[in-house]
């Protein structure tokens, strides 16, 4: 991969990760406001409302974690590389899905093994 893609990526990722750090601490400083005078229905709305918030900031720790991970085969020289054949992954993929580590084909070849899994579970099921 030429350098100056692996630079655009680089600033890609290290934007992504502050925005969402800056997410996440957002959430965290909401969790702790906590009115102590509720009745039922409001602790039970707040819940809800602590679960969802949860849920965002699972799903942006994972982010995170994928982020963090390309950013680290940034600086070791192997972004951009397959993590199963070791080809050069497609850049058209990686602009698309810059944290990607499979290039198409074994992508597909992924998707297929656990279509098939799918398929093979349901067989065992109806018989
Ligand atoms: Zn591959």
């Amino acid at each position: 991969m030429r350098k100056t893609d692996l630079v655009r990526f680089k600033k890609i990722f290290t934007e992504q990760r502050d925005q969402i750090l800056m997410n996440v601490t957002i959430v965290d400083e909401n969790l702790m406001v906590r009115p102590e005078d509720k009745d039922e229905v409001d602790q039970a709305n707040a819940d809800i409302e602590q679960s969802m918030r949860m849920q965002l900031k699972n799903r942006e720790t994972f982010t995170l974690r994928k982020i963090t991970e390309a950013l680290k085969r940034i600086d070791e020289g192997s972004y951009g590389a397959c993590q199963s054949c070791e080809e050069p992954i497609e850049l058209r993929r990686l602009q698309a899905r810059p944290t990607t580590t499979l290039c198409i084909a074994c992508k597909e070849e992924e998707e297929k093994m656990s279509a098939t899994s799918i398929l093979g579970h349901r067989f065992e099921f109806v018989h």
